[in-house]
């Protein structure tokens, strides 16, 4: 996992503070309202009374990311998307 071990790196670095976060987007028009996503990461998303997600905006916790990636890769319309950027 190349972007692990680019985290790692720039953890390092930074004398353990990690520089990489990761962000879930939700494409409205491609979702479905599945549900998967939050059955996979329910710390972190949530649902509305219709059933699409409420994905907060900010980064994902560390300990969540590698949940949020499978979420993202398991999402049947690939409406979940992972978008990596800098804390
Ligand atoms: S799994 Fe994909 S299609 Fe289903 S609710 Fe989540 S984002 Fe929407």
């Amino acid at each position: 996992m190349l972007h692990r071990a680019t985290a790692a790196v720039a953890a390092r670095a930074r004398g353990g503070e990690c520089l990489v976060s990761y962000r879930l987007k939700v494409n409205p028009i491609m979702c479905k309202a599945h549900g998967l996503c939050a059955e996979l990461l329910p710390e972190f998303i949530d649902r509305d009374p219709w059933g699409y997600p409420i994905v907060p905006d900010e980064p994902v916790p560390h300990d969540l990311e590698d949940l949020s990636r499978r979420a993202a890769a398991t999402c049947p319309t690939l409406a979940l998307i992972v978008s990596k950027g800098r804390r």
